[in-house]
This record gives structure tokens, C-alpha cells and sequence, in this order.
């Protein structure tokens, strides 16, 4: 016995006892896969969890309508609150260990607009309070004026940061030297080794609405 993948304008056919196709499965977000099979076992009946999940699939083909996301556009997964930063205009600069020298397939990034991705990861309090501090030693390479008051409406929870979503596009430049660039030590955190290179991301346009996903390390590309 088959029914059909309930994710709209899906016909692929699926076993009794497997709720979404293959293809459609693989694109809820781990917890929420965890929550559809938790809820399933308690009860042995569709729940809000396997609503939701048909929601966020929806929601993510939808997006792939959307217009400046197309397969195979390069995505970069950050952890938040660093990939909302950029999404406001608060993170002119993405720091990485790596350029050209370490891995010579990058520079076809340079002038490319990316999809920025925000990580399944929720910030800790303390990461978010040291960010916070980093801007008032002036260590900070953050926009000020916009990313401590967006910070501090996170911790104070009037801001709920999206997780597992892709928020939108930004466009790379050249890599540079952090020291070259600054002068002096700017630390988005404590691994210094990590902050070699200042990657210039402008051009920044969020998505009408984050399109969810569950997103891979570092570069991957959006499918
Ligand atoms: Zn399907």
C-alpha cells in the first residue's frame, strides 16, 4: 500500500509507514525528524511535528523560486548570531584561516554573490555577552552602531535568531590580510589562527522569507 509525498505539487508514491519521499525527507532539519518519529511512536497518528515538517519541505521549495537562489549557488553555513550580522549590515568582513594559497579552488569566489546560511547551532549567552565586549575594547570588526543593539535585543529575547535557514545572498570580495586590513588585532572570538584572512562580503540581500535547510561546514553547494 502507497500513499502520496503530502509536500504540495510532490507525486512521488511512498511506502505505508514512510511519511515523505526520499528526496523531501532529507530536507527537514534533524530535530524536527527526530520530533515527527518521537511524536509517531507516542501515538501512531500524524502530528503538529509531521504538519511542520511539511511546512518547513513547502517553504523550501518555494524557495528554490525565490528569486537570486538556484541550485548550485555556493552556501556558506555560519553559526549565529554571526550570519544574521551580515544579513543587517553589522559584518562587513567574514574571517577564515584560509585564501587562495591554502586552497586555490576559492578564487572563483571572489565577485560571486553566496546564499549565507545560518547553522542549526543556538548562540550561548556567554558568546553572545563577549561579542559584545569585544565591541566596547574596540577589537570588534563588527559595525557598532548596529550589531551591539541587535545583540543585545537577542539577549534580551525580543530577537529570536533563525536557525537552520538559509536568510539570503551577499556577494564576496578579495581576501586580505586581517592584519594588513586593520593594522591591529580585531577577533570576532579566540581562535586568532582562524581569523587570517578578512573575506569582504557587501551586496547583501535577505530573503523575502529564510528558506529552511539544514546546511553542511563551511562552503557546500545549495541543492
Ligand atoms: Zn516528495
Amino acid at each position: 500500500m502507497t500513499h502520496r509525498c503530502p509536500v504540495d505539487s510532490c507525486t512521488a508514491n511512498v511506502p505505508r509507514g514512510v511519511y515523505m519521499c526520499a528526496r523531501h525527507w532529507r530536507m527537514v532539519p534533524s530535530p524536527l525528524k527526530a520530533a515527527v518519529y518521537d511524536s509517531f511512536q507516542a501515538t501512531g497518528d500524524i502530528s503538529d511535528n509531521h504538519r511542520e515538517a511539511v511546512r518547513v519541505v513547502n517553504a523550501a521549495e518555494a524557495g528554490r523560486a525565490m528569486p537570486g537562489l538556484t541550485p548550485g549557488m555556493k552556501t556558506l553555513t555560519l553559526w549565529q548570531p554571526w550570519a544574521s550580522l551580515i544579513m543587517i549590515g553589522a559584518k562587513p568582513y567574514e574571517f577564515r584561516k584560509w585564501n587562495f594559497t591554502d586552497k586555490p579552488h576559492l578564487a572563483k569566489l571572489v565577485g560571486q554573490r553566496i546564499v549565507v546560511h545560518a547553522g542549526a547551532r543556538p548562540p550561548k549567552k556567554l558568546e553572545l555577552e563577549d561579542i559584545i565586549a569585544r565591541i566596547d575594547e574596540g577589537e570588534s570588526a563588527l559595525v557598532a552602531d548596529i550589531a551591539k543593539p541587535f545583540i543585545e535585543r537577542v539577549l534580551d529575547g525580543e530577537i529570536k535568531l533563525p536557525l537552520a535557514q538559509a536568510l539570503g545572498t551577499a556577494r564576496l570580495g578579495h581576501p586580505q590580510k586581517s592584519f594588513d586590513l586593520f593594522k591591529h588585532i580585531v577577533a570576532d572570538s579566540d581562535r586568532l589562527d582562524h581569523q587570517m584572512y578578512a573575506w569582504p562580503v557587501s551586496e547583501v540581500q535577505p530573503f523575502p522569507s529564510p528558506v529552511p535547510s539544514q546546511g553542511a561546514q563551511g562552503f557546500w553547494n545549495w541543492n
